[in-house]
């Protein structure tokens, strides 16, 4: 392990937010490590649906929340960290110490989802980590990946097997765990079972791997576009159905389902098309006792039938695919590197933090399953 000491600030470049769904590149400063912090030389970041949306938030903030990159220097309390250790980021930071860490849940940790924010400290990096302009800057899910260095603490980050290349390590970090892990962790489908995923983008294509991982039989993939279930195919969907725009009622798509699973509905039906009016599609695609697992994080009010919960259907939102670091990090890396887990497959196109707002629209338009933003300099900084 090499001298800490002489680490001082580090200045590079981000994607700051301006709160009304846009952003600008700047420089900012970002401080040495004190405590259990570790400073991280990004390598890769991975666009999400969600980086969009916080263009629009409160800021300003770095932005970026899926990443990986060197570790570039460690506060005194860091021990089990070598400098240039590659490393993932992961914004669901557990702070080990309340009830849902303690009890296997850390992906909803208590103090980073706002049940105690006055102990938002124990999983956060300390006071004025990043400074712009003179002032201290938040970062989104306390990492801003749009950066070329972060400062975060220990438990924000997981050691990365040295044989998946940062740009496809990165997107373990938000988009396949959520979807893998929402099927392995949460709907724990057996082999045989039979699955429809509803939405293929890059956390639907993971719902699919999920489910390929976990033997179902028969995974149906939907969609708008021909690209997206052609992926999908790509990745172990078995049956496609290219959606109607004109079956607003979904009653064609209901009908095809049934069709395919002689008539009761799929055992497992996922969302993750982000768009509140869909959220609630799953339940009328699965049988009676099925479950529908909403993935997207879609957001507004919704209207919703009680019908379409008979009968003993459950209606699932997990945070995260039950993301458990510890756990969950190292079977995605060695089923990655087993080729278990396809994940170059999944990344259409990379960026550079230049050609960040192509990125992003090239995933609103649907061009891209995941983008991935490249920091060329991340390794020579370590
Ligand atoms: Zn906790
Ligand atoms: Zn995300």
């Amino acid at each position: 392990m090499r001298a800490l000491e002489g680490a001082g600030t580090r200045t590079g470049r981000a994607a700051i937010t301006d709160g009304k769904g846009g952003f600008i590149l700047d420089r900012v400063s970002v401080r040495a490590p004190i405590g259990d912090e570790v400073r991280v030389a990004l390598g890769a970041a991975g666009v999400c649906h969600t980086d969009y949306a916080s263009l629009s938030w409160d800021g300003p903030l770095v932005a970026g929340h899926e990443g990986a990159g060197w570790v570039e220097a460690v506060g005194p309390d860091v021990h089990d960290l070598d400098l240039g250790t590659p490393v993932l980021l992961n914004w669901a930071i557990p702070c080990g110490q309340c009830k849902q860490c303690e009890t296997g849940h850390a992906n909803i940790c208590e103090r980073s989802h706002g049940i105690d924010p006055e102990n938002l400290g124990s999983s956060r990096a300390g006071q004025d980590h990043t400074m712009w302009q003179g002032q201290s800057i938040e970062r989104a899910f306390n990492l801003g990946t749009f950066a070329e260095f972060t400062l975060v603490r220990r438990s924000a980050v997981t050691p990365l097997l040295p044989e998946i290349p940062l740009e496809q390590a990165c997107i373990l970090g938000c988009g396949v765990m959520t979807g893998v892990g929402s099927v392995l962790n949460i709907a724990q489908p057996q082999p045989g079972d039979s699955l429809a995923i509803v939405g293929c983008g890059g956390v639907g294509l993971s719902v699919v791997q999920g489910a390929r991982l976990a033997g179902v039989s028969k995974i149906i993939a939907i969609d708008l576009r021909q690209d997206s279930l052609d992926r999908a195919k790509h990745m172990g969907a078995t049956d496609l159905i290219l959606v109607s725009p004109s079956d607003t009622s979904h009653d064609q798509l209901t009908a095809q389902i049934k069709a395919l699973t002689a008539g009761r509905g799929v055992d497992f039906a996922f969302e993750a098309t982000g768009v509140a009016a869909l959220a609630f599609l799953p339940l009328r695609l699965v049988r009676n006792g099925g479950m529908a697992v909403q993935v997207s994080g879609a957001h507004g009010p919704v209207e919703v039938p009680m019908p379409w919960f008979w009968w003993d259907k459950r209606y699932v939102t997990p945070l995260y695919g039950g993301c458990e670091p510890d756990r969950d990090f190292p079977r995605l890396m060695r089923w990655a590197v087993e080729g278990a887990l396809d994940l170059p497959s999944m990344i259409s196109k990379t960026y550079r933090l230049e050609t960040l707002d192509a990125a992003i629209d090239d995933m609103l338009a649907g061009r891209t399953a995941k983008g991935v933003v490249i920091f060329e300099n991340g390794r020579s900084y370590v």
